[in-house]
């Protein structure tokens, strides 16, 4: 069995401070989203505003990606370099923040509409909302990692989606990738016991047509293999005795929902 990190109180606190800085910072970018934008000037902007909050990409030169943030767009699963592709008014955007503040990672996606989107691509964003949903209702202490990644998975499955097996959600702390890995599938009841102190990075990627993946030249960006959408969400949350507590969370669920759908509209 893998060692899952436990934080003390001071790691703890060392984390909210990263998860809740991440959180901001995705969501002043979400807000600033506009068609004609590229993703190489939503990169420039991420980098200014996580040096301006005194932190530095977890991203950047991480194995040399060459990229502040993760910017996927449409049928871009995850791991997308900001370049020259430009936002049009429809699309489905993943940004994916990973800071490092004071020696802890922060680390948080979200997907969002350009404007209007159909409501296929509504659906798709809602339903994998709810995964990550399902995913943290089953991160208590007590509970098997396997829960976690069988609450993701079943959840997908009821949609009509299907999950991306080739990259999965982790523990996060002084690293950005610690033990245990994360698979957005398996079987409940099943895995390491989930501890109070353990900082998990739930991320499920979610297809809406076939579950396989393709990288593209530049080695990094990961599309989907039909060419057909796929939306990511993530949160950190502490495991503690009881619920967990969503550490990327900087305003409260509800306000940040708020925050998110707002970042929708075309200013
Ligand atoms: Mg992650």
């Amino acid at each position: 069995m893998p060692i899952i990190p436990i934080k003390d109180a001071s790691g703890i606190a060392g984390m909210r401070s990263s998860c809740r800085l991440a959180r901001k910072i995705l969501l002043q970018l979400v807000g600033g989203l506009e068609p004609g934008q590229t993703t190489g000037e939503i990169d420039r902007w991420a980098g200014k505003l996580i040096a301006e909050y005194g932190a530095r990409s977890a991203f950047l030169g991480y194995r040399k990606f060459p990229g502040q943030l993760c910017i996927s767009v449409n049928e871009e699963v995850v791991h997308g370099i900001g370049g020259g592709r430009r936002l049009a008014y429809g699309d489905v955007v993943k940004l994916d923040v990973g800071i490092i503040l004071d020696g802890w990672v922060g680390d948080t996606a979200t997907t969002v509409g350009v404007g209007a989107i159909t409501p296929a691509r509504q659906r798709l964003l809602e339903k994998s909302q709810n995964a990550l949903a399902a995913g943290i209702a089953a991160a208590r202490g007590g509970a098997r990692l396997g829960d976690i990644c069988h609450a993701v998975e079943r959840t997908v499955k009821e949609a009509g989606y299907t999950v991306v097996k080739e990259f999965v959600g982790h523990g996060v702390g002084r690293k950005l990738h610690e033990e245990p890995q994360i698979p957005n599938f398996g079987k409940a009841n099943t895995g390491p016991i989930l501890r109070p102190g353990m900082t998990l990075a739930i991320e499920p990627m979610v297809n809406e047509g076939s579950c396989e993946v393709r990288i593209l030249q530049d080695g990094w960006t990961a599309v989907t293999a039909d060419g057909r959408d796929s939306a990511h969400f993530e949160h950190v949350v502490l495991i503690t005795d009881g619920e967990p507590e969503i550490l990327t969370d900087s305003l409260g669920s509800e306000r940040d929902a708020k925050a998110l759908a707002s970042g929708q509209g075309i200013r």
